[in-house]
């Protein structure tokens, strides 16, 4: 059996933004690749790995992966954490990678095998205005995806331009104004609804902004435009109110790409409050947890929504694709649209035609790093954080990403 030699970490992506964990084992020309990218605080994750979590793996036994992820995730005594659970999640992956390559076969055939011919992604459609948006909500179609997210502007709507501000505000940006965002999103559908007709599946994401009186209207003012699911509607220190929202509407409801511990997702799945469950599998701590999240979504009739989005590398795309191949309760995949220069530095990367993301048919998760390539994608200063938006109210309050 191999045993773990070797962890080290490669970063690449403008500022090292993409954090790729390399487990090498003792047997000759046998590692795998994982995914703990963390956009915002990279240099931190990749110190985790390297100094804290990657030396408690030399010399274990790489087959081990329930017992390496339990041993990891108390290892600190305390757990969970967007920081921790990314670098836990990147080690996850390259393990499964690694068993994967030792039986000969792709992950979800390890998983239990391919319950679907490929996996259904969603697009994500944008516009200044409604025209513009439905224009780009068309050509997805024309392209063939499945499902379509629309948003007004840059990050969906609800910015007012001549907000009524105090005379020493704090920004002299748009001001975010949830009453004007309840207003606007069932506008945009309207719209939509009445130039493209039923047949297009879309959705919508709120991204946590609003409110939490105004996300139970806004969902219920959307009801009769037939949403695929409206995402990210409450911030997650708000999810009591998706009791509400149930009790007001059917708008079906995706949550959960800033989830990081059981304890968030676990009372919306077991008690029906959501209908896609939106974890990031590096975020969520890898294969090994977010394989028992699809498992519980299946006996709650819920589906999973692996999240992507701009940061998301794709090593992680590949470990969810894995996951959304073997899993029934599967309902739909995000997908971030690489640049060709990025995929070319991960041969064997999933590939999309039309609205469908393919496997190949390679040992292990099937896709690996060219790390001379990796290397010409990474420019700027390794250190840099990043940090979200401050959007702000009239009166200059922050509003949560
Ligand atoms: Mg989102």
């Amino acid at each position: 059996m191999a045993k773990i030699k070797e962890v080290r970490c490669i970063r690449t992506r403008p500022n090292g933004t993409w954090v790729i964990v390399k487990i090498i084992t003792d047997q000759p020309g046998l590692y795998g690749i994982g995914s703990a990218s963390e956009h915002n605080h990279a240099a931190t994750v990749a110190t985790a790995l390297e100094e804290s979590l990657g030396p408690l793996l030399i010399g274990r036994e790489a087959s081990r992966i329930e017992d390496i992820w339990q041993c990891l995730y108390t290892s600190g005594y305390w757990r969970g954490g967007s920081i921790l659970n990314a670098a836990l999640g990147g080690i996850d992956m390259a393990l499964w990678d690694i068993k994967g390559k030792e039986a000969g076969m792709p992950v979800y055939e390890l998983l239990g095998g391919a319950c679907r011919a490929a996996v259904p992604c969603y697009a994500h459609a944008g516009g200044r205005d409604h025209e513009a948006l439905a224009d780009d909500v068309q050509y997805y179609i024309d392209e063939g995806w499945p499902v379509i997210r629309c948003q007004l502007g840059g990050y969906g709507g609800g910015f007012v331009e001549n907000a009524l501000k105090p005379r020493n505000a704090w920004s002299a940006a748009p001001a975010f104004d949830d009453e004007a965002y309840l207003e606007a999103i069932p506008a945009m559908f309207e719209y939509l609804r009445h130039k493209l007709g039923f047949a297009p599946k879309l959705t919508h994401d709120v991204h946590e902004h609003l409110k939490p009186q105004i996300a139970v209207a806004l969902a219920k003012r959307l009801e009769p435009y037939r949403l695929f699911f409206l995402e990210d509607a409450l911030a997650p220190e708000q999810i009591g109110w998706y009791r509400l929202m149930r009790q007001q509407c059917t708008t079906p409801q995706a949550m959960g790409e800033l989830f990081v511990n059981v304890n968030e997702y676990l009372p919306l799945i077991s008690e029906r409050l959501i209908d896609y469950v939106r974890v990031r599998v590096a975020k969520g701590g890898g294969i090994t947890p977010c394989r028992k999240i699809a498992a519980l979504c299946e006996f709650y009739g819920v589906q999973t929504a692996w999240q992507e989005g701009g940061d998301n590398d794709p090593v992680n795309q590949a470990a969810a694709m894995h996951l959304d191949m073997t899993s029934y309760s599967f309902g739909i995949q995000e997908e971030n649209g690489f640049g060709a220069e990025e995929l070319e530095a991960f041969p064997g990367h999933a590939t999309m035609e039309g609205g469908y993301m393919y496997p190949n048919d390679q040992p292990g998760l099937g896709i690996d790093i060219d790390e001379e390539k990796a290397k010409n994608l990474l420019v700027g200063d390794q250190v840099r954080a990043f940090y979200a938006a401050e959007d702000r109210r009239a009166d200059s309050s922050v509003v949560r990403p």
